[in-house]
């Protein structure tokens, strides 16, 4: 028998007996006194277990709110990043939530040696970079023309580098997580002005446009 149909059994043998009490005061009188105390102490007994029934519950619905609270707090921070899909299910959002697009990838002219690699993003020194996705955090280093460099290995390979960067919040062998803050924007390195140059490199190899990149991921910056 299950605790519930004890329980409800509990409930109607004492609805039961104060109903006879109430009914029958002087019958109730001339109820023994052991019996009285029986069905005290079923009372008080079912009582603690109802008791203990409604603390579980308040117990259950109090954690379901905190999750959806942190599922909703997940939620509005990918949003700043440019993602709004199953928390669960995020494989990349935008590295910076408030910036201009400036120079495109495979720009030429003075300020590149060759072609652009990467794309940049103005924005305010000291603006917060994130991951871009799940990664280890492969590099974090002053790289000359770079500035101040972090390179983040994707679960494919995938390199991601974070250049001109005035301070980093992370360390080489750390994995980082999509949204995770990882360093602010800056000028260190060849740089006329605070932004973020970031570059895609499939395998570790050769730059590809980061647009295209963000594009197949259904992010539009
Ligand atoms: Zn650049």
């Amino acid at each position: 028998m299950s605790v519930s149909s004890l329980a409800r059994r509990a409930l109607l043998m004492t609805v039961a007996v104060a109903v006879a009490i109430g009914l029958a005061p002087a019958q109730a009188q001339a109820v023994p006194e052991t019996a009285v105390n029986h069905e005290d102490s079923s009372e008080i007994a079912l009582q603690m277990r109802l008791a203990q029934r409604t603390q579980a519950l308040a117990g259950l619905n109090r954690r379901a709110d905190e999750r959806d609270r942190a599922i909703a707090g997940e939620q509005a921070v990918l949003a700043r990043y440019g993602y709004h899909g199953d928390p669960d299910a995020v494989r990349v959002v935008l590295p910076l939530e408030s910036y201009d697009i400036s120079a495109a990838f495979g720009l030429t002219g003075p300020h590149w040696e060759s072609k652009h690699g990467g794309q940049d993003f103005s924005a305010a020194s000291g603006e917060t970079l994130v991951a871009v996705s799940d990664a280890v955090v492969t590099e974090v280093a002053e790289a000359g023309p770079y500035g101040l460099r972090t390179i983040l290995t994707l679960g494919d390979g995938t390199e991601v580098w974070y250049c001109h960067q005035t301070t980093a919040d992370v360390t080489a062998g750390e994995t980082v997580e999509a949204a995770q803050r990882i360093g602010t924007v800056g000028s260190t390195g060849n740089s006329t002005g605070p932004h973020l140059h970031l570059e895609v490199r499939p395998d570790g190899g050769d730059p590809v446009d980061p647009m295209a990149w963000f594009a197949a991921a259904d992010l539009t910056p």
